[in-house]
């Protein structure tokens, strides 16, 4: 059940703004400016902001719950508003280990600034322990980044963008904040034509000696893997958010499954599909699902929130619920278009959206394959050498 606080800032008739216009952002392959606008003043940025510095002063469970109901509603405006949170997600978990190198993440989200996840680089399956791009050391302490980004969701928008390189040594990888004012990148949405989640406008960022001032570079890290709280953090919000978005997609395409089984009837017995035996016990194996993963979403953050010191069970426990996540919406999806019958095949009804949607979460880290070798790793102990 989604809390009352959150329902009292994502409400009904913004909500519903969202899913109308949900469809011909996706059509137009256009960024959902309006739905950013709506989400800033209902002051949603700061969610994770303590209420004293401008913010909503919600925890982790709560941004959770909510960022389920945007992708009932808009998916893809939900994953573009993800990335901003997962930094401030971050933030907050990190201020509440004593750790306030990120607290200015927090007061700028209050005051309307937009934060980009600039992380993902082309075939780099190390993603947080190693970079293709170049941190150069600048004598003043800040440093020169040059590489590619690749998927830079919310590119259209963004004022900070998150970013991380190496070292031209190869020993450490500098983790800082660039302003979008500054002087060495650029956007470059020319390809920008996807499947699904077309709306998050996730557009590749050249980095050619971009300089991100020494205050804002908040970590050096020994590259290759670590435990540095910042790349936990990062692994935990990340993980833990994305798996909240598709988790939401998912109960969407089993509300619209249920409705359609109550509505369509059958010529054979005269009754409608919800009285189907067959369909009934699919129908139920869909919501086995979606209740098993609301319960598994529900306390990996509750975990998270309050600080459990799970140790080397937290990266299977992480990856795991951002793994069954993407697997029960897309079953869901699949399942209801099942329901549904041919009129979901429609490129314009909304299931077959869902459906295109969906299919993004296969991309995010962690993929398939990198979160069974975690599995792995975790019960059975490393691949001897
Ligand atoms: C909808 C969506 C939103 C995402 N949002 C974010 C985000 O906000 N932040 C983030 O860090 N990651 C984001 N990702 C990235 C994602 O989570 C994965 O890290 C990424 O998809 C993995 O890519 P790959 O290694 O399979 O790449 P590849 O298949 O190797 O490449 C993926 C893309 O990069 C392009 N590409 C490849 N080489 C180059 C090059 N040299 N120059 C320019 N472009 C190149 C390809 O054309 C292709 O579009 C997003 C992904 C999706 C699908």
């Amino acid at each position: 059940m989604t809390p009352s606080t959150v329902l009292t800032v994502l409400t009904d008739e913004l909500l519903e703004g969202l899913r109308a216009r949900a469809a011909s952002y996706d059509e137009a392959n256009a960024f959902p400016h309006q739905d950013l606008q709506d989400l800033t003043v209902a002051g949603y940025l700061g969610a994770l902001a303590p209420t004293a510095e401008g913010g909503l002063g919600w925890d982790l469970p709560a941004v959770v719950a909510a960022q389920r109901v945007l992708a009932q509603h808009a998916p893809a405006t939900a994953l573009a508003v993800n990335m901003h949170l997962i930094w401030n997600g971050v933030a907050h978990l990190l201020r509440q280990q004593g750790d306030h190198s990120l607290d200015f993440v927090l007061r700028e989200s209050a005051a309307g600034e937009i934060f980009a996840f600039g992380i993902s680089e082309a075939g780099n399956d190390a993603v947080l322990f190693d970079s293709d791009t170049v941190a150069e050391p600048l004598a003043d302490g800040s440093y020169r980044f040059t590489g590619t980004k690749i998927f830079t969701t919310l590119s259209p928008v963004w004022s900070r963008l998150g970013i991380f390189g190496k070292t031209p040594d190869g020993g450490q990888l500098v983790f800082g904040f660039l302003d979008r004012s500054a002087a060495g990148w650029e956007a470059d949405g020319s390809s920008w034509d996807m499947l699904g989640m077309r709306a998050t406008h996730s557009h590749t960022t050249r980095l050619s000696g971009a300089v991100v001032p020494a205050e804002r570079i908040v970590r050096q890290i020994p590259a290759g893997p670590n435990a540095d709280p910042l790349t936990f953090g990062i692994f935990a919000s990340f993980l833990t958010l994305v798996a909240a978005v598709y988790t939401g997609v998912g109960e969407r395409a089993l509300e619209l499954a249920a409705q359609n089984l109550g509505r369509r009837r059958s010529k054979v017995s005269g009754e409608t599909l919800s009285q189907d035996p067959v369909l009934r016990y699919k129908a139920a194996e869909a919501s086995l699902r979606q209740l098993t993963m609301d319960t598994q979403l529900r306390s990996v953050a509750a975990d998270l929130e309050a600080g459990a010191e799970l140790g080397a069970e937290w990266f299977p426990r992480l990856v795991a619920n951002k793994t069954m996540a993407i697997r029960t919406a897309k079953a869901q999806a699949d399942f209801a278009l099942e329901a549904s019958g041919g009129a979901s095949y429609h490129r314009s009804n909304e299931l077959s959206r869902l459906y295109r949607d969906v299919m993004a979460g296969v991309f995010h880290p962690s993929d398939d394959e990198s979160a069974h070798q975690t599995l792995a790793n975790a019960l059975l102990g490393p691949v001897r050498e």
